[in-house]
């Protein structure tokens, strides 16, 4: 694993410094021990909801390295480090034996976030994914500007997020397709369901989640 994953890392450009440890490494953005310490999740939860089911699969535990990545991808948007991370993506999904998906959607994020940030994570891991995978990415979602980011919320009131904090950007028929939804981090994965339970109104074939890393909780 981590021998393919140098290979892949090899090619993007990056400060010559660990992100985890700050010791130097030959442009890679992290240096082959704390390479060494990721691991992938061993599985993908399912999620039955009426007769809808969806599989929830985060990619990294959020400890260690992959919490670094998260954290400089989250405050400095680096396309580099997109590609990085949805290259680990990559390895989870064809690890998870997923089937190719139809379109890969972002899981949106509010106007207010976008602006603060300059950036959306889930946008630019669902491009890089579909760049690998040869999939089309649709911003089919938006989110609620007032609806902020969950970043200072409890845990019950993340499982409380407000059932109308997502809608149609754009109606498409996505009926019989498989749909693969993108996020870079989830807790209760609550966000995940209410983006999934709007997308079920245009009848996927199913509907699978992917994240970059998951905090346990
Ligand atoms: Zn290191």
């Amino acid at each position: 694993m981590a021998r393919i994953m140098l290979g892949f890392l090899k090619r993007f450009i990056y400060p010559s410094m660990c992100l985890h440890c700050r010791e130097g490494t030959e442009g890679h953005v992290l240096c082959r021990s704390c390479l060494s310490l990721l691991d992938l999740l061993p599985h993908a939860a399912v999620e039955v909801k009426k007769k809808h089911v969806m599989e929830v699969a985060s990619t990294f535990e959020r400890c260690g390295p992959a919490a670094d990545l998260v954290r400089d991808f989250r405050n400095y948007g680096s396309r580099g480090l997109a590609k990085t991370m949805a290259a680990f993506m990559v390895v989870q999904w064809d690890h998870l034996q997923w089937p190719l998906p139809d379109l890969i959607v972002p899981v949106a994020q509010s106007l207010v976030h976008r602006l603060m940030r300059g950036h959306s994570t889930s946008l630019m891991l669902s491009e890089e994914m579909g760049a690998f995978l040869n999939r089309p990415v649709k911003q089919l979602l938006r989110r609620r500007s007032a609806d902020y980011s969950q970043e200072g919320l409890n845990l019950e009131q993340r499982r409380l997020l407000n059932k109308g904090a997502f809608r149609w950007k754009k109606r498409e028929d996505i009926s019989g397709k498989t749909v693969l939804l993108i996020d870079d981090f989830h807790v209760t994965g609550t966000t995940l369901k209410r983006c999934a339970e709007v997308l079920q109104e245009g009848f996927p074939k199913k509907i699978y989640a992917l994240t970059f890393c998951f905090l346990e909780h």
